[in-house]
């Protein structure tokens, strides 16, 4: 186990919420340490934003190098690690990494975001990679002129079925509701798209195949059919914050699992800060934009709390 040096702030998570607190840490001239398993964060799976202000259309990977120039400009480290474990011996909290490293610090920042959902079903394992996926910008390209479904109905099932459109011979929309959510702008789009074919109040009850993805089985039989035959099925049904340090740390949460905060972003533990979509913050928007406002809130305030008691 290696001991690195003791940070005041250590910023677990390298999405929008933990590289923007690190640019304004950097600008309070707060040392600060980001620890984060890949740049960007689900942010960098996005193919299309058009919602940033200064940006009228941008990638996620593209959005996810800017702010991270922007950061490392300013002298952010960023450490590619996981934390694995938190432990608390007065006054420092102890942060070890899946790389073996022991780190030190007076505030975490938790801005460690959230997870995709899983369907459930008992073959989503073994078909992940074999026709089965989370992530429409990374595996798309696999799908060129094939049919394909996605299964959700908001801004990422939307977003998803756009991008595959562009790729795929067929694109089926699987929703359980009668109507898309999200974004008005992505709803009229893909409504709009001949190659998308939106099946509403179906669920997808079983996924079949040999080895590799062939079918998907609805609830009900949809004109005729309760299968349907595809080589490609994408899971875009949301996200849930992730739990492990969140429990360790024995934080409070909403019944769903986020962390709840105050409105400086502290949590219910002295010293814990959190920000971004692991929060029930920003009324429930979850977005770059809040999540990059709530990581500034929190630099901001664990900076006014280090003057504090310095003070
Ligand atoms: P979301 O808005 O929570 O939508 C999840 C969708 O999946 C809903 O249609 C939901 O249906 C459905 N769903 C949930 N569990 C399901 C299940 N077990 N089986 C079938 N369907 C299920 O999540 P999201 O679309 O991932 O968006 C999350 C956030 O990211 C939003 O703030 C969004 O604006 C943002 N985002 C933005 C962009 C962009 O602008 N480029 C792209 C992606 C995401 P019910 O309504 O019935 O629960």
């Amino acid at each position: 186990m290696e001991t690195i040096k003791k940070y005041p702030l250590l910023i677990i998570g390298a999405g929008p919420a933990g590289l923007t607190a690190s640019i304004y840490a950097s600008r309070y001239a707060l040392p600060h340490l980001v620890i984060g398993e890949a740049p960007g964060g689900l942010m960098f799976e996005a193919h299309q934003i058009c919602n940033f202000p200064t940006e009228k259309e941008i990638t996620g990977a593209e959005i996810t190098a800017k702010i991270q120039q922007q950061a490392e400009s300013l002298g952010a480290s960023l450490l590619i690690d996981q934390v694995t474990e938190i432990s608390f011996s007065s006054p420092d909290f102890q942060v070890m990494t899946r790389q073996g490293k022991k780190l030190l610090t007076e505030n975490i920042l938790l801005a460690t975001g959230t997870q995709h959902r899983q369907l459930g079903l008992p073959e989503e394992k073994k078909f992940l990679g074999r026709g089965l996926s989370y992530c429409a910008t990374c595996d798309a390209p696999f799908y060129q002129g094939q049919t394909v479904a996605v299964i959700g109905g908001g801004d990422s099932a939307n977003t998803a079925s756009l991008y595959l459109a562009k790729i795929a011979k067929k694109v089926y929309q699987i929703h359980r509701r009668s109507q898309l959510t999200g974004e008005r702008a992505w709803v009229n789009q893909v409504i709009s798209n001949p190659q998308i074919e939106v099946i509403y109040e179906r669920e997808v009850i079983a996924l079949e195949g040999k080895n590799e993805l062939q079918a998907i089985v609805l609830n009900q039989p949809y004109q005729g059919k309760e299968k349907i035959p595809l080589q490609g099925v994408f899971v875009e049904i949301g996200a849930v914050p992730r739990q492990e340090l969140v429990a360790q740390l024995g934080l409070e949460t909403d019944t769903q699992g986020y962390i709840k905060v105050k409105p400086d972003q502290s949590t219910s533990r002295e010293h814990i800060w959190a920000a971004g979509d692991i929060t029930n913050g920003s009324n429930g928007l979850r977005q770059i934009i809040t999540a990059c406002s709530e990581g500034a809130i929190a630099a901001y305030s664990v900076f006014n709390s280090i003057q504090k008691n310095q003070a």
